[in-house]
Formats: structure tokens, sequence, C-alpha cells
């Protein structure tokens, strides 16, 4: 075979792509075993009959063409009003573009604001697409720490030494942590961006499961809105995952740069998936808070389960819907421990080692299973997590 381009050979950066777990999860589930995945945040549940009836709707009503490559201008209007009733900053349909996906629009976030071999920050941990995601747009991914006794919310300290750069970008609710940013961490990251002159990417996905504080969006911060894309998504607030529907919200001249991408790349996002999201956002509002509810009830349960043991630390979560586990204590590391619980007891989870330095020693549990089988699941793991540490402590 004739050789493919370094750009996509390194995609990946060194070494692995953090999805073994995964994959090995599904190769089992593929060759018959019954496997318990706590891995990925997918829904346990389908997306909503009256959402699939509105794109029933529209399919048939003859919406199957090209659609408007920047996005149904009344779905761009839902959007806009959405945002500036939640923000109070001025927000028109120019400054939205649809997305196949959150993912693809924080790839044309980047691919606006980063040139070839421009530095781009994010924080550690980090939802594990960030690296390759940056790379994807030719910029140097560099990470930034956050420490889990300080429960991963970035402070002045995380910027003081970061390298030049064109962007940061920051995700809260965070993925994997469950962290919600509070207002400290806003100014910091605020503070930062402006000193150092940089965009901010603001990735929002999770914007509707908040469990303790409130969901602050950093374009509504004084100075943030010129310098501020937010890449919001349908994916995990209307359990519309498989649908492909995301957008980036940002100041008219980078949604105009990220329209000519989309314009040579994607050409947009079907009109049917589109018109079933702006009935969701209209008049199917409330079927939000429906598809959050037992992410923060399986949330409650987990932790009151956890509170019975000490080998297993949990961060409590302030949203989206995972958990993360400090399994320090039993010896193992969280890819050691997570392919061995997946051997041992067919129950997968994610090795915090897959999204970042900062989350080694911890397991992302996606709160992705009904209430009574992930209680059971839990159950299993900190029997396990138990036997563990009891061995390590026998060995030294
Ligand atoms: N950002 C974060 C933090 C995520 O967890 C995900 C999906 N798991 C995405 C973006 C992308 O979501 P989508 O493309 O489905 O909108």
């Amino acid at each position: 075979m004739a050789k493919l381009s370094k750009r996509i050979t390194t995609l990946n950066g060194e070494g692995s792509d953090g999805w073994e777990v995964f994959y090995r999860a599904r190769a089992m589930i593929a060759a018959g075993q019954e496997v318990i995945e706590l891995t990925i945040g997918e829904h346990d549940i389908r997306t909503h009959p009256d959402i699939l009836a509105a794109m029933d709707r529209s399919a048939r009503g003859g919406h199957t063409g090209y659609a408007s490559v920047p996005g149904v201008p009344a779905l761009r209007d839902a959007i806009a009003a959405q945002t500036q009733a939640r923000t109070g900053v001025r927000t028109t349909r120019d400054n939205v573009l649809i997305t196949p996906g959150g993912q693809a629009g924080l790839f044309a976030a980047h691919m606006a604001l980063c040139d070839p071999g421009d530095t781009a920050l994010f924080i550690d941990p980090y939802y594990a697409t960030y690296p390759g995601t940056l790379r994807a747009a030719g910029a140097r991914p560099h990470a930034l720490q956050t420490r889990a006794d300080n429960a991963f919310q970035p402070n002045d300290d995380t910027f003081a030494h970061a390298p030049d750069a064109r962007t940061l970008l920051v995700n809260s609710p965070n993925n994997p942590t469950g962290t919600v940013y509070d207002e400290t961490t806003w100014d910091s990251i605020a503070r930062a961006s402006q000193e150092r002159d940089l965009w901010l990417v603001s990735d929002e996905v999770y914007d509707s499961q908040v469990w303790q504080g409130a969901h602050i969006s950093p374009r509504s911060l004084p100075g943030m809105a010129e310098r501020t894309l937010v890449v919001g998504s349908m994916s995990k607030s209307f359990a519309m995952t498989g649908s492909r529907l995301g957008w980036v919200i940002g100041p008219q001249e980078a949604v105009a740069a990220m329209l000519d991408l989309a314009t040579n790349t994607t050409y947009g996002v079907p009109g049917f998936i589109q018109d079933a999201g702006l009935w969701a956002l209209t008049e199917g509002q409330a079927l939000s808070a429906e598809v959050a509810a037992p992410f923060r009830a399986r949330r409650n349960q987990a932790l009151e389960i956890l509170a019975a043991q000490d080998t297993v630390r949990a961060i409590p979560p302030q949203g989206a819907m995972y958990l993360m586990l400090d399994v320090r204590r039993t010896g193992l590391s969280g890819e050691e421990f997570a392919h061995q619980l997946l051997d041992a007891h067919k129950i997968a989870v994610m090795p915090g080692e897959s999204f970042g330095q900062a989350a080694s020693g911890h397991l992302r549990i996606a709160l992705t299973q009904p209430d009574a089988i992930l209680a059971d699941a839990l159950q299993t793991l900190l029997t396990f997590a138990a036997e563990r540490a009891a061995q390590a402590s026998a060995a030294t």
C-alpha cells in the first residue's frame, strides 16, 4: 500500500488511543458473552418517540434534500434565542453554525482558530478525543493538569506555566470528572484567556446535566464573548447521540469562517434531523429534564453505596453522566484495574488513564445502566477492589 499521510497516522499521538478496554468489551459481546458496559456516554434509553415523529414528519414532508449548510434558519434562531435567554449575551442566527454533533463543532472551532503548529491548550483530565481533534486541526495539543484533591477544578496555578498558545479548550460539566466549574474557576479561565490573548473553546455538551452548583457559560463573562466559541449538542441533553446534531456559537466572523469549512467538508446536517432537533428545543423542551433525571438518581445511589466502604474513593460528580473513582488504594493503575475487572467479572469501565495523566489511578464509570444493574455492578467492583487492596497490603 502507498503511504498514508503523517497527519492521519499521528492523529492518536504516541501509544494507545485509550479505548482498549472498550474494544475488548465489544469483542467479548460480539463473541456472545454478557458484559455490563459502563464505558461510553450512551444513554440506556433511545431517542423519544415524539422527537422521532417530528423527524418522520419532516422527512415525509420532503426535507430530504440538501439542507441549508449553516443550518436550518429556524433551528439557528431557536438556539440563538435559548442562548441569549440563558446568558444575556445578544445572540442571533449569524452567531450559530449547526454541525454534525458537538465533535464536528470542536473540530471546526479549532480549524477556525489554529494555524498549523499552533499550540492548543486543554485541561487534563479530558474527553478522550480532544488531543486527536486538536491534531486533526493541525494544532499541537498541550495538556494542563488539574488535581484530584482540588476536585479537578483548574485555578491560577494551572495556567501559570502554560506555554504560548492560540486556544484553550475547557469542558464544564466535565467528562470524565463530573466537575462543574465554579465562579472562581471561571474567573481564572477568563483572566488567563485575556492575559494570554487566547481564544476560549467552551464544550458545554453536558449543560443540561447539573446536580450541584449551576452551569455558567464563559461567553457571558465580561470581555469574553468576542474570544469564546461555545460547542453544544443534542446528543446528551435529548438522547440523540446517533442523530449527530450539534452547534458552535461565537462571533459572526468566526461562524462565517466555519461555514466555509462546512461547505467544503460536511456540507451541513440532514434537514429532517435538524427539524427533529428544532421540535425538541421548542415544543419538547421538557424531555431534556426527563433524560437527565435517571443520571441524578443513579449518581446519588452510587454515592450511597460507596459511603459504606473506604477502599475506593469517589469524587462526587456535580454534573454529567459519569462517576470518577479513585482506586489507588488497590495498588493497581486504572488500566490494570479495568482490564482485571473485565476479565474477572465481565464489567467494563474506562481507565482514568484514557482521559489523561491527572486521572491515573482512577476509573470512570458511565451511569448508563438501569439502576439495579448499576448497583450490582458497583457492589461487585467494590468487592473486587477490597480483595485487591487486601492483597496489596499483604504484599507490603
Ligand atoms: N464533548 C464531550 C465532553 C463529550 O463527552 C462528547 C461525547 N461523548 C462530545 C463532546 C461529542 O458529542 P457529540 O458529537 O455526540 O455531540
